[in-house]
């Protein structure tokens, strides 16, 4: 397994790669890798000849209030659970490398951002489109892995690869959770134990809407007020927003029909989880 943290270097591996017709698989994180990124390394692994994983904490798709700076960072662990997974290159680069002074281009997805996480981090998935256009060009893979458990994410950037007529595939895996339903998520670090407990909520009330939607209920609002006294019966949460939106445009539903997901993010102390399930009408 390689560390490479230049961008010239990273290139010169992936022409040689593809020269051999070797097939590309590449995983986009921020690092402290838990088993959900892992199950997006073990797909990528499978199906490749040369995983690549990239670990860069992208400073543009962070709000100047959120968490960048404390952002957690583990290289030895997440070196260590790299190997594990059979990793053939970790993509390391410095801020500068990314970013160097003078930098002014961005990627913007309309519409798409609107809703859900957009109107509550204004500027995040700006970011986060221009630093996977910049890691898609630099790696030029095959496969993209993406969660679910950004549900949000995944449908920007498929929207933008589709746009900007990448070859590259997306492949989305589903999300991975503790045992006790939370999803799994680099973020979770921030808890403490009865936030952590608290924090099991908020899956099971997704359940209980998939359940509704299943048995016949179509009125999203009806939906949205179950998971909410659910939320706040069992928790100490803030909730920023519960929504049930169309799959495809994001776009929030009176009534449900079609793929839909339904999404929430709160806030338990000061960490903001989101977590999300889908469901067919
Ligand atoms: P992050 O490091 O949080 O930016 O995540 C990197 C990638 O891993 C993204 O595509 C996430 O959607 C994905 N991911 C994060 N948490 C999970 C999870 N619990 N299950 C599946 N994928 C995940």
């Amino acid at each position: 397994m390689k560390t490479i943290t230049s961008i010239h270097q990273m290139h010169k591996l992936v022409s040689l790669a593809k020269r051999q017709g070797k097939k590309i698989g590449f995983v986009p994180t921020m690092g402290y890798l838990h088993a959900g990124h892992a199950a997006l390394l073990r797909q990528c692994r499978k199906e490749n000849d040369l995983c690549v994983l990239s670990i860069f904490v992208n400073p543009k798709q962070f709000g100047p209030a959120e968490d960048f700076r404390r952002y957690p960072r583990d290289k030895k662990h997440d070196e260590m659970l790299a190997k594990k997974e059979k990793v053939d290159i970790i993509f390391y680069p410095s801020i500068k490398t990314m970013y160097p002074t003078g930098y002014l281009t961005y990627v913007h997805v309309r519409t798409l951002a609107d809703h859900l996480c957009g109107p509550r981090r204004p500027g995040h998935f700006d970011g986060v489109t221009t630093i996977v256009t910049k890691l898609l060009n630099i790696i030029n893979p095959d496969i993209l892995y993406l969660g679910q458990k950004d549900a949000q994410q995944t449908v920007i950037i498929a929207q933008m690869m589709d746009d900007l007529n990448w070859p590259t595939r997306v492949k989305i895996i589903a999300t991975v959770r503790e045992p006790s339903g939370l999803a799994m998520s680099s973020r979770n670090s921030y808890l403490s134990g009865p936030e952590r407990y608290q924090a099991q909520a908020l899956y099971r009330s997704l359940r209980m809407a998939k359940k509704m939607i299943q048995d016949g209920e179509r009125r999203s609002g009806t939906i949205k007020q179950k998971i909410n006294a659910q939320i706040k019966e069992n928790t100490l949460a803030r909730v920023d927003y519960i929504e049930c939106v169309d799959a495809k445009t994001l776009a929030p539903l009176k009534t449900i029909k079609g793929h839909v997901i339904i999404a929430l993010a709160v806030f338990l102390g000061k960490t903001r989880l989101i977590d999300n399930i889908q469901v067919r009408a």
